[in-house]
């Protein structure tokens, strides 16, 4: 059995309980700049409407006495750290997907804690008591059906998908709740009958294919109960990345470059941080009506620097042809790989001899930024406007 934990309204929750004064408001968490949306609304807030990526005027709107707080992402990451502590104390097979978000392996786990859902309820427990938090858990056979199960008492709740349960459960699931399935998809589906997972089998694989794609095949699957993405722990974590949303939509090319130098310094600092390095480097750009451009590429040679994640990022920007301004731009790395694994190394001499000095440039800049925090220093380029 897979268990999905998530936290309830994290980020309100934690201010809520530092802030006794906040308890039972309706209270938001959001940037501080004009085009700022909205990170996370205490269950209060939802009650008006008010959910992630809202808009705060609208927030404002739906809801007069709305109490508008900024985040602070250090202190949701310790707490998020505590949180994964806790999980880690059950088991290394561990996924954390997100800041408030973990799958957990069960096999092999009843000896020492009891039933699946046994150990939920000592998981929620303990949260609750160290942390004065809640948060919901899913338990089901597969991995979809865990998260799933996690959304559907929220909050504080704990839902179990039994083997025997499963394909009835299946049956009757909405196609827009497996992730991954936007409106637009779930639309598309209508219109073949398709309405619920259990629906999805009343086609043939080639028909799913020639439809969807891979989309379609991996429906299938899920439709019978196969999912087959399994936990993987911290260690062999697939990607990393960073994106901003402009504070205003920009075709220049000179801005966007800054952004990708500022987004693969990010990402590269991280990887270093992990003692990573990574074999494939690709870039996101939303663009003002809201399409999503991504091109990504793989490197004969693992690499860590930012220059390097930052040439390349570069060179797939490079070529796209944009007609329309952007409002969002991101670097991202994947195919990662600890330092140290032998690698199959590059037949070719590597063309940049100076990649060795500006790995030690890097270390520098790491060493200084852990102290002094992460702008204290940077490229030259970036305060160039
Ligand atoms: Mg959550």
């Amino acid at each position: 059995m897979i268990l999905h934990m998530d936290m309830d309204a994290f980020f309100a929750s934690v201010e809520q309980r530092d802030h006794p004064t906040l308890k039972n408001k309706p209270v938001i968490i959001s940037g501080r700049s004009k085009r700022s949306v909205v990170s996370t609304a205490s269950y209060e807030a939802r009650k008006f409407g008010i959910h992630s990526a809202m808009p705060v005027f609208m927030a404002q709107r739906l809801c007069r006495d709305l109490v508008i707080i900024p985040g602070n992402m250090e202190k949701y990451r310790c707490e998020s750290g505590k949180i994964m502590k806790i999980l880690a104390g059950f088991s290394p097979f561990v996924e954390q997907t997100s800041i408030d978000e973990a799958y957990m392996d069960l096999r092999g786990l009843n000896r020492l804690f009891g039933s699946p859902e046994n150990i939920a309820a000592t998981i929620k427990k303990n949260i609750e008591e160290h942390l004065g938090l809640t948060c919901s858990i899913g338990i089901a056979p597969v991995k979809f059906l865990a998260k799933i199960a996690s959304d559907m008492n929220k909050p504080d709740g704990l839902t179990l998908i039994s083997e025997d349960r499963m394909m009835s459960f299946i049956e009757g699931l909405p196609i827009g709740k497996i992730s991954g399935i936007g409106k637009q998809a779930a639309k598309q589906m209508e219109t073949l009958q398709i309405k619920t997972l259990g629906d999805i089998r009343q086609y043939p694989l080639s028909v799913l294919t020639a439809k969807f794609g891979k989309a379609g095949a991996r429906l299938l699957e899920l439709s019978n109960g196969i999912d087959q993405s399994k936990v993987t722990p911290e260690h062999i974590r697939k990607s990393i990345s960073s994106e901003t949303t402009l504070e205003d939509d920009t075709i220049d090319f000179e801005d966007i470059k800054r952004i990708l130098l500022d987004r693969s310094q990010i990402v590269g600092a991280l990887l270093r941080k992990k003692g990573l390095v990574c074999k494939t480097i690709s870039i996101k750009i939303k663009l003002a009506d809201f399409s999503q451009i991504t091109r990504s590429r793989k490197l004969d040679t693992p690499v860590s620097s930012s220059s390097a994640i930052f040439n390349e990022a570069l060179d797939l920007f490079k070529k796209i042809r944009l007609t329309k301004k952007i409002r969002l731009a991101g670097v991202g790395v994947s195919g990662l790989q600890d330092k140290n694994m032998p690698s199959q190394m590059s037949l070719l001499p590597i063309e940049n001899t100076s990649k060795d000095q500006w790995e030690s440039v890097d270390t520098a800049v790491d060493c200084i930024s852990e102290k002094f925090g992460p702008h204290i220093i940077k490229k030259a380029s970036l305060n160039l406007k």
